[in-house]
């Protein structure tokens, strides 16, 4: 195996996945492009994932928000690092231009990102998913992609079929805050509640932006009778 890849590299040399530059080993990302992701990291709170605006020692916190608790249905959020211009690219490329091997590194840095809720337990991986028609116009769902690249690392079955998006809706970037919550009110249905309930379930998303979409996702879940909900994306507009 090891003779084989070092013939497919020097044929097809790896490369960043970012820049493009030729790599010495499959580790996806360049040291220079790897230095410019904003990777999130301790201390963060530990129900919603948010990092904390300056650094303490204290680990475990929650946030403000989620002491005051109220409407959350997860039990925690955990993202690799935060939506911005260094990362941008790496999370549209794969949901736009077909960068779908791009998954596989992305994959990576989910581990790494939900080695909490790895820490707790969890059964099944739960791409949020895409209504047909987007499917079909894209071919492909990057949240499958991304949670069955993670499958192989965590070794914990994907789910790709309980849940649907059984309402089309526009796209989020079109709207803001309280808007997000009403257009995806009503997406999904639980197709196979038998498959959710009792079961601690991780929902696996390329980026958290508002969290409404996650949030919808997470509540007809817990309907469905799920003992948990995590949510885990790769990146995250904090
Ligand atoms: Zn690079
Ligand atoms: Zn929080």
């Amino acid at each position: 195996m090891k003779l084989l890849q070092k013939i497919l590299n020097s044929v097809l040399p790896p490369r960043c996945i970012l820049c493009g530059k030729i790599l010495h080993e499959e580790e996806g990302l360049c040291p220079e492009c790897f230095n410019e992701i904003n990777f999130i990291s301790r201390p963060y709170c530990a129900a919603c994932g948010r990092p904390f605006p300056e650094a303490s020692s204290d680990d475990g916190l929650l946030c403000p928000s989620c002491v005051k608790g109220g409407n959350y249905p997860f039990r925690m959020c955990r993202s690799a690092f935060h939506y911005d211009d260094a990362s941008k690219n790496l999370v549209l490329g794969l949901k736009f231009l077909d960068k779908t091997e791009n998954a596989g590194v992305l994959a990576r840095f989910l581990y790494q990102a939900g080695r909490d809720i790895w820490k707790e337990g969890a059964d099944l991986l739960l791409p949020v998913p895409l209504h047909y028609t987007r499917l079909i116009k894209r071919r492909y769902n990057q949240s499958a992609l991304l949670a069955g690249e993670l499958e192989k690392l965590v070794v914990i079955p994907v789910d790709y079929g309980s849940v649907v998006r059984h309402k089309k809706t526009r796209p989020q970037v079109e709207f803001s805050g309280h808007e997000r919550i009403q257009n995806v009110k009503g997406a999904f249905r639980v197709r196979h509640p038998e498959r959710i309930s009792g079961r601690r379930i991780v929902l696996i998303d390329d980026v958290m932006t508002t969290g409404s979409t996650l949030k919808e996702c997470a509540l007809v879940l817990q309907k469905a009778g799920a003992a948990s909900v995590d949510a885990l994306t790769v990146a995250r507009v904090c």
